[in-house]
């Protein structure tokens, strides 16, 4: 992995690499537009410029008109305007004050030739004499089927000064701009990747259990939205770890607790035969019990967070099953369950797992319960769904603790509390299971009035005695 990242080039090399190539690209491109492509470009302006006098010229050839019209172009353009026949017979000639004219100054007979050199050219012709004239002459037919020759001749201006003069400027700007490109590129590319090299610092600090690691946000906003991503993972993996260490602890005291109680028990009963009595066996039993629920729920929060659980999905009737979980609470005589429901109820779910979440509630209710003793269980059919509450009157819970209770190894109040009360993964379990479910589950609580803990899932409504024919879900 860190091969070919190291043999990449960083953010710096490759912007100063950037910016290099662009200052380097515009100036080629100025180069090339104002000193080859000046004259060529110049030239082509000034041939369309022949060009349209010439056409001005042509649509006044059979008019009487002529001759005022050439002489207004001559004296607006600056340009020698000469209209002849195919014989070279001139018609009309003007040139612009006393600049020499090549085709003013042409002789009959040459103007005869040059008509039928346009002719073969395909009636139009540009030449440029000495760099400083631009002959542009076309062949008509006028109206009445005679032959004309159109010449325009104007005047080019010299362009090598003009170039030399930008060569100089763009040798200049070529020195300024490339140590210029070359800075700027140093300074943003350091301000870019400074903060970046800083984040990457510090993430390897975190890589390395650091988790009170800051990330600085400086330069750009992606920058500062990175470095508070990061530190918003910090934060979590900070909490994690924390709740992580305290289940350590819960779990091995959990663990410790039962285990001493079996070691004891067994151990008293080993050496006083009087002491081998059906009630020790029974502690001994119910420790080993709350050994496997323990064991079990660590088991089960696993497999649903690694999301390797499937449901076994069957229609079963809730309310049953409910009544059955109550009966496993007969032994807590001083305990009131009320449970009436008007009706029974069918989903589609997974039993077993759904009698955990009922039972994690419960279980939680009784740990948890006021001094009335009672947890009161509610079930309400809502439309579709089927909403299951259980009510404590007991000590409530903070309303900013309302969220957190669901992560898993969360526990209210960590310091004083009855350590063999819970790990903090019921509610975990209860919400991974009802996720599973696409079902849904909430709690209202108040401080020192109680909690009402519900969820909800869908009715299944099929016959009752029909067994997993329809899916409500
Ligand atoms: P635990 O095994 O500690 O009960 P849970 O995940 O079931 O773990 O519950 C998390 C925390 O939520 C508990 O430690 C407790 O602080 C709080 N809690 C759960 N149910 C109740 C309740 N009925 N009344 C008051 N607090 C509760």
């Amino acid at each position: 992995m860190r091969g070919p990242a190291q043999k990449r080039r960083g953010i710096r090399a490759q912007m100063a690499a950037g910016f290099g190539i662009f200052a380097l690209c515009t100036l080629a491109l100025l180069w090339v537009f104002q000193i080859f492509l000046l004259t060529p470009f110049y030239r082509a302006i000034k041939t369309r410029e022949a060009g349209r006098i010439s056409r001005q010229v042509v649509k006044e050839l059979d008019s009487p008109e002529l001759a005022p019209a050439a002489y207004a172009l001559c004296a607006g353009t600056g340009a020698s305007i000469f209209v002849s026949d195919e014989l070279g017979r001139e018609y009309v000639g003007y040139k612009y004050g006393f600049r020499e004219s090549l085709a003013y100054d042409l002789t009959r007979r040459e103007r005869a030739a040059l008509f039928e050199e346009v002719n073969l050219m395909g009636g139009e012709y540009t030449r440029i004499f000495s760099d400083r004239l631009l002959l542009y002459a076309v062949t008509v037919r006028t109206g009445d089927g005679n032959h004309r020759l159109v010449v325009i001749e104007t005047e080019i201006t010299p362009l090598e000064s003009t170039v030399e003069t930008l060569t100089v400027q763009l040798l200049c700007l070529t020195l300024i701009l490339l140590p210029l490109g070359i800075v700027l590129a140093v300074v943003i590319s350091r301000r870019i990747a400074r903060p970046i090299m800083e984040i990457n610092e510090s993430a390897k600090r975190l890589g390395g259990g650091d988790y009170s690691v800051r990330f600085e946000g400086r330069g750009p906003r992606e920058v500062g939205g990175l470095a508070e991503t990061l530190n918003f993972a910090a934060d979590e993996l900070s909490k994690t770890d924390g709740l992580r260490r305290e289940l350590l602890a819960n779990v091995s005291h959990d663990l410790r607790t039962p285990l001493t109680m079996i070691k004891g028990y067994a151990e008293v009963m080993r050496d006083l035969p009087g002491e081998n009595t059906p009630e020790n066996v029974q502690i001994i039993i119910d420790e080993a019990g709350r050994l496997n629920d323990l064991v079990n729920d660590l088991l089960d929060l696993s497999r649903l967070q690694a999301g390797v659980l499937e449901l076994k999905r069957e229609r079963f009737d809730l309310t049953e099953s409910i009544r059955e979980i109550l009966t496993r609470y007969d032994k807590l005589a001083d305990f009131k369950f009320p449970f009436e429901p008007k009706e029974s109820v069918y989903v589609v779910a997974d039993k077993l797992k759904i009698s955990q979440v009922v039972y994690n509630l419960i279980n939680n209710a009784v740990n948890y319960a006021g001094e009335d003793k009672t947890v009161a269980l509610s079930q309400e059919v809502m439309g579709d769904h089927v909403r299951i509450s259980v009510t404590d009157t007991g000590e409530g819970i903070p309303q900013d603790r309302l969220r957190d209770i669901w992560d898993r190894y969360y526990k209210v109040d960590r310091e004083h509390r009855r350590a063999q009360i819970g790990t903090g993964l019921g509610l975990s379990i209860v919400k991974n299971v009802l996720d599973l479910h696409g079902g849904s589950y909430g709690v209202i609580s108040e401080l020192g009035k109680g909690s009402t803990f519900w969820f909800q899932l869908p009715i299944d409504k099929g016959e009752d005695d029909d067994n997993e024919s329809e899916t409500a879900e």
